[in-house]
């Protein structure tokens, strides 16, 4: 057994696999948008967990969700259904688009999900050549070798052997490109309806709806990957509600757990009945203390007041940042919608997102990156303004000493 002295960040370099670089402290509490690490150093979290921690750290409507269900059931298998299951797939379907829903544990196991119910309703309906999945540059839609394959960066890919076949990556926003790729050999075209982990970018409606218009032409599926964007993070419940383009599959996860690992596929009854019995599945999939906990989180977020709240937070989080800017101008531009924003880096500032993300650890305030020359924001949807604003004052104490340094030069 490690004892307390041992719990140190240079334990995880001797017992954990190293695909991580962890920062140095260690927190061991939460409460709302405060964290407290083992010197009980305090930090605001503006980074939520990335894009996870929707409702702060230990919210008591997912505590009380979560050690009620623990005193009932804890696990099934998908040999039985539970009633946690069923009540979270009946309030998904009743707040979106989609008739059924698949539970995964994860985004990328909900995305592998619609990349192989994608694959088959093609394989059942036309043809095993209709195989064609077209993604985009700078996309990410998680970490199994089919998901990484499709995200848009092949470094993330390469040096794993052979790779799933047929996909194909174009640049984001370019409708002219997709129109000349496109064909009755597309099965699907995947995309976040606002890349997230790829640097903020948000889509042009007339991209989305060109896409939209293109999948219907050539009988491809068109997945939402929402497993950021999804769960009020844009200050709609899910982001295509916003844009006005309804895909015809949807992914998310993320903040639907609100720290629960938990995921969706949700999809049409038509498409659905391509998953006939066996040919897909998971252990874990709707678990009840999962399903339990994400149900109590969709209550939640989905109120009119909450999800307005999160583009009144947006007008915080911006205000305060170019109030930073005012006095050390260092972004060029804030860009993102709701609580997933991004101040990117002017030319001179470039490549020091990281920078800046271990400055404001220092000052005790949680940022993250996305890229190297953006610093991302994915608060909870609930902060308090009063931690909006503390947050930002801490931002600008470490902005201000990076700048200070960086005028010396
Ligand atoms: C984080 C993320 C994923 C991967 O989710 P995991 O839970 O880490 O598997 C997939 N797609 C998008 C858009 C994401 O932001």
């Amino acid at each position: 057994m490690a004892t307390e002295e041992k719990l140190q960040r240079s334990l995880f370099n001797e017992v954990m696999v190293p695909c991580y670089a962890p920062m140095d402290i260690i927190p061991v509490r939460g409460q709302g948008s405060r964290l407290w690490d083992q010197q009980q150093r305090e930090y605001i979290d503006f980074a939520g967990g990335i894009a996870v921690s929707c409702l702060g750290h230990c919210h008591p409507v997912m505590v009380t969700a979560l050690t009620e269900q623990a005193q009932k059931l804890w696990h099934l298998s998908n040999v039985m259904t539970n009633e946690p299951a069923l009540r979270l797939a009946d309030k998904l379907t009743q707040l979106t688009f989609a008739d059924k829903v698949f539970f995964a544990n994860s985004g990328a196991e909900a995305n592998e999900a619609a990349l192989k119910l994608a694959r088959r309703y093609a394989v059942d309906n036309f043809s095993a050549d209709k195989d064609q999945i077209i993604a985009f540059h700078h996309g990410f839609h998680g970490r199994t070798f089919f998901t990484v394959t499709v995200g848009g960066q092949s470094t993330y890919s390469d040096g794993f052997g052979p790779k799933p076949q047929a996909v194909t990556h174009l640049p984001y926003n370019d409708l002219a490109a997709i129109a000349e790729l496109m064909s009755d050999k597309t099965c699907a075209v995947m995309m976040e309806p606002l890349q997230g982990e790829g640097g903020i970018i948000s889509p042009t409606i007339e991209f989305v709806q060109g896409v939209r218009e293109l999948c219907d032409k050539h009988h491809a599926l068109l997945i939402f990957d929402e497993v950021q964007t999804g769960n009020g993070r844009t200050g709609d419940l899910f982001a295509y509600q916003g844009l006005g383009v309804t895909p015809d599959i949807l992914t998310t996860a993320k903040s639907l757990g609100g720290g629960f690992p938990v995921a969706a596929m949700l999809t049409t009854t038509a498409l659905a009945a391509h998953l006939k019995v066996g040919t897909h599945g998971s252990t874990y999939g709707g678990n009840p203390l999962a399903c339990a906990v994400a149900e109590a989180v969709i209550n939640t977020i989905s109120q009119p007041a909450v999800l307005a709240g999160v583009k009144q937070r947006e007008q915080w989080f911006r205000e305060g940042l170019m109030q930073i800017n005012r006095r050390y101008p260092i972004f060029s531009e804030i860009r993102g919608k709701g609580l997933l924003l991004g101040a990117v880096l002017c030319p001179q500032w470039q490549g020091r997102a990281r920078d800046i993300l271990v400055a404001a650890g220092k000052e005790g305030v949680m940022v993250l990156v996305a890229g190297t020359d953006v610093v991302r924001f994915t608060p909870s949807l609930v902060i308090d303004k009063k931690d909006i604003d503390e947050g930002m004052q801490r931002l600008e104490a470490a902005i201000s000493t990076l700048y200070n340094a960086h005028s010396e030069l």
